[in-house]
């Protein structure tokens, strides 16, 4: 089988983590009797510089005859946030309509977490966030700006198909899991329209699934719980604002944001999904050759996994566990590994060394 991914490395450490997992999925590759062709993309905050866009024009169209985008970080300290986001990111997922936003949180072998005692038997659960609408919407605006009546509006959209969508993706991956179970992040005591729509949906699916186990907690403390509590979830789903500051936290009780995967899928497959670690270019360790390229490899296993090279996904997981357990860290995580020497052992690994 031949795959073919655009690939965006983008900025900072993106540009140092991806060529690493390339390397990784290439000996996989060999391994298991599949291709990968990578076609390498610039768009990113250095495109911005040189040409005013973060991508081309028709920068979209040029993607959308992959079979997956794999990306690396985008940000510099000199782009507004909202231009790298808009300008890249939001514009892929959305027209790709890579309407899930996958996170895996599960505390590696080897690793602490911030959290006291807690093992990897504690921290081992999905949020599952809702990506193409909600919360980050276009609707609004800013009027009589800079006088005393200044008012601002910013509408958040929930719709029938996009939230029902989420919800299915959300139990059917609970179903999957041993634990079946399913919690929902919600603030209906506070926001009085969508979020009630969101748990009544909710509960509309939860009679489909009478298997999966189903509960649901304000945003408020639900954040509390993942600090308190992590061994209480398994599938946790969210709208995308909530969804977002959830699966920073995540990671956050897991060790290291340098360890986040995520996935932004378009389960149909009509459109190429897009695998990229949580993290961004953070700067200033960019150049260092120290990122902690786990969240990227991460990301390469679930794309693996997603596209059907099932086997090769399982040993990429298992190789980075055994290389974690071997204590074997870069210095985000308290270890003296370089970039490459954390690959290094992950090829190893996986070459039986
Ligand atoms: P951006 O503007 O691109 O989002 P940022 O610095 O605001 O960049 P991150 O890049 O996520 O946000 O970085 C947050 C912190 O986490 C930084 O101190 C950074 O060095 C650290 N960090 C992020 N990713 C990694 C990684 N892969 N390895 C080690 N440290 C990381």
């Amino acid at each position: 089988m031949t795959y073919n991914v655009a690939l965006i490395p983008g900025d900072g450490i993106g540009k140092e983590v991806v060529p690493e997992a390339v390397k990784i999925i290439k000996a996989l590759s060999k391994q298991h009797g599949f291709e990968m062709i990578f076609t390498e993309f610039p768009y990113s905050c250095e495109n911005y510089f040189k040409t005013g866009r973060m991508m081309p024009e028709d920068g979209i169209e040029k993607l959308r005859n992959f079979d997956a985008i794999f990306l690396g970080a985008v940000g510099d300290f000199q782009v507004p946030d909202h231009v790298s986001l808009w300008g890249l990111l939001i514009p892929i997922r959305r027209q790709m309509q890579q309407y899930v936003n996958v996170r895996p949180v599960k505390l590696l072998p080897g690793i602490q977490s911030p959290l006291a005692n807690r093992t990897s038997d504690d921290i081992d659960f999905v949020v599952v966030r809702e990506n193409n609408e909600g919360e980050y919407s276009q609707i609004g605006g800013r009027m009589y700006e800079g006088t005393d009546l200044e008012m601002v509006v910013q509408e958040t959209v929930f719709t029938r198909k996009g939230v029902d969508r989420i919800m299915r993706y959300a139990f059917e991956l609970a179903r999957k899991r041993p634990r079946k179970h399913l919690s929902s992040a919600t603030k209906s005591n506070g926001i009085i329209h969508t979020m009630p729509y969101w748990d009544e949906r909710f509960k509309a699916f939860s009679k489909q699934y009478p298997d999966v186990k189903t509960d649901q907690f304000h945003i408020d403390i639900l954040t509390a719980h993942f600090v308190q509590h992590p061994d209480w979830f398994d599938v946790v789903v969210g709208s995308n604002l909530f969804g977002d500051i959830l699966s920073d936290l995540g990671p956050a009780i897991a060790g290291s944001i340098g360890i986040a995967a995520s996935a932004n899928l378009n389960p149909e497959k009509k459109f190429p999904s897009m695998f990229e670690p949580v993290h961004g270019s953070a700067p200033d360790i960019a150049g260092k050759g120290i990122a902690n390229p786990i969240g990227t490899f991460w990301s390469a296993q679930m794309m693996l996994d997603f596209l059907g090279e099932k086997k090769a996904a399982t040993l990429l997981m298992q190789a980075l566990e055994a290389v974690t357990a071997n204590h074997i860290f870069t210095p985000d995580l308290g270890g003296n590994a370089t970039t490459k020497e954390f690959t290094e052992a992950v090829l190893n690994n996986l070459n039986g060394n």
